[in-house]
């Protein structure tokens, strides 16, 4: 088998013994004689599989009392308007913190159904750092939304610039969900795509405060509406069953591996690694203020793009594959999700002097 380090923002590498487990269990999950993909959503083998991944889950983030959990589908771009339309009765308005494209896509798409404030952006600068977030600018608001992790940009908001938020808080965690430690009692409702941090692609976790007071529009499509899925145990219609068993493997690796705390020092230590290379390089420039970078997708340039190409194509060729930057934004962006292993990076931080020594 080629062995490669994948990089790639989203769907991203799983852990290895992650996907062995899958394997084995293929054809014959637990003496079932069946596929997790051909089980009914209804019969109890499934059953335990979809409420030990979301137990799980909980206890990871630490939310086991507080928060419901769902496994629902349309990928984090859903929740753009689910957020608002769950939260929001007509006319009700909601204060947006936008740092980067799919915090810009959710104001957009909230600005379609409700009044939208900007509370605070970093656009005019390119998103090239977090501004400064004054919540009572903002005093009606029913709820603050931010997005945790710019998965694009590569800037996240760390844990402690969160704490002067009092309204009820919102946020996108697709990409850094599970990565380091947030105090999750501070957010109302949360939620993530898989395909980041979680597992496969098709199926989104949504975190809700129990006791948070959802909108009564009369109009909201069933499937649209949180507590068709919260009465049901996201069990309504059929999930994402084969997608939810994954995200249940990832999590019981999790806590094999010593959960969130242990992924965060984990986490630092790559991107420690993989920023000291950038800002010690004469090649490489990473444009993200400092303090503001994120631990999971780390973006940067030579400010050449046929030499951005050029890395890129021979990082390839030593099996270090997807370091394509977002189509919207060009040059190099490594993501280090909690499943990179350090010998990942250390690979990518090899071929980054090799390339110097080179291409000075
Ligand atoms: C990838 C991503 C999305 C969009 O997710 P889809 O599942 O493709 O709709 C939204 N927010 C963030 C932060 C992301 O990284």
């Amino acid at each position: 088998m080629n062995e490669v380090y994948n990089f790639s923002a989203g769907p991203s590498c799983l852990p290895k013994a992650v996907l062995e487990k899958a394997q084995k269990d293929l054809l014959d999950y637990n003496a079932s004689g069946m596929s997790v993909m051909e089980m009914s959503h209804r019969s109890s083998i499934y059953d335990e599989i979809h409420n030990q991944a979301a137990q799980d889950l909980k206890d990871l983030l630490g939310v086991s009392e507080d928060f419901d959990l769902l496994f629902l589908q349309g990928g984090g771009s859903s929740q753009f308007s689910m957020v608002p339309l769950n939260l929001l009765n007509p006319g009700e308005k909601a204060a947006y913190v936008v740092t980067g494209s799919w915090a810009k896509k959710a104001f957009k798409e909230a600005a379609r159904f409700n009044p939208v404030e900007l509370l605070a952006s970093s656009e005019d600068t390119g998103f090239d750092h977090i501004p400064e977030i004054n919540p009572s600018s903002c005093p009606d608001a029913k709820f603050t939304y931010v997005c945790t992790n710019n998965t694009i940009y590569g800037s996240r908001i760390v844990p402690q610039k969160l704490d002067p938020i009092e309204t009820p808080l919102v946020a996108d965690m697709s990409s850094n969900i599970l990565s380091e430690v947030y105090d999750m009692t501070k957010f109302d409702l949360v939620y993530a795509g898989a395909q980041k941090n979680l597992g496969p692609a098709g199926v989104t976790l949504v975190l809700i405060k129990k006791g948070l007071k959802l909108a009564q529009r009369e109009d909201l499509p069933t499937m649209l509406n949180y507590q068709t899925h919260l009465e049901k145990n996201s069990l309504y219609n059929t999930p994402p069953c084969f997608n939810i068993y994954i995200c249940g493997l990832v999590a019981q690796w999790l806590k094999d591996q010593g959960g969130v705390p242990a992924m965060e020092e984990r986490n630092k230590e790559k991107a420690k690694l993989l920023y000291e290379a950038i800002d010690n390089s004469q090649v490489f420039k990473n444009k993200i203020r400092p303090q503001d970078r994120s631990l999971m997708n780390v973006t940067f340039v030579t400010g050449d793009k046929d030499l951005d190409a050029k890395f890129i194509a021979g990082a390839k060729k030593k099996g270090l594959e997807n370091l394509k930057g977002h189509r919207s934004t060009g040059g190099i962006r490594a993501s280090i999700y909690n499943a990179m292993p350090l010998e990942g990076v250390k690979a990518l931080v090899d071929y980054m002097k090799e390339f110097e020594l080179e291409n000075r």
